[in-house]
């Protein structure tokens, strides 16, 4: 099973129950701890969506650049795909050794 979708079930699922436990008046000294419980959940879900959808555009900004060609003068490569590779900083756009282009001119 996919742990995104399995994490987002478990987190809107305790949230729920902890919500509608509210809503029944119990007091919040009987709830909190599934409050918490669901909180760190929900928080977990969001770092771990974000963390997805983040590797996902890394391997796309990759996967297009491995498409290109370098005709760079200082690494001599002649496929983009060779300086991603040796992580060259010559013609790759990095920030924070996150490859964001490559400059093929
Ligand atoms: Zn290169
Ligand atoms: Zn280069």
């Amino acid at each position: 099973m996919n742990i995104n979708r399995y994490l987002m079930v478990l987190a809107i699922g305790t949230g729920m129950i902890a919500i509608s436990l509210l809503l029944f008046k119990i007091p919040i000294i009987a709830v909190w701890e599934l409050l918490l419980v669901s909180v760190s959940l929900i928080t977990v879900w969001v770092y771990y969506d974000w963390r997805e959808k983040k590797k996902i555009e890394v391997r796309k900004i990759q996967d297009k650049i491995k498409a290109e060609k370098c005709w760079c003068h200082v690494c001599k490569h002649t496929e983009a795909q060779d300086c991603i590779k040796v992580n060259c900083t010559c013609c790759l756009l990095l920030k924070k050794n996150e490859i964001l282009g490559h400059e093929s001119g």
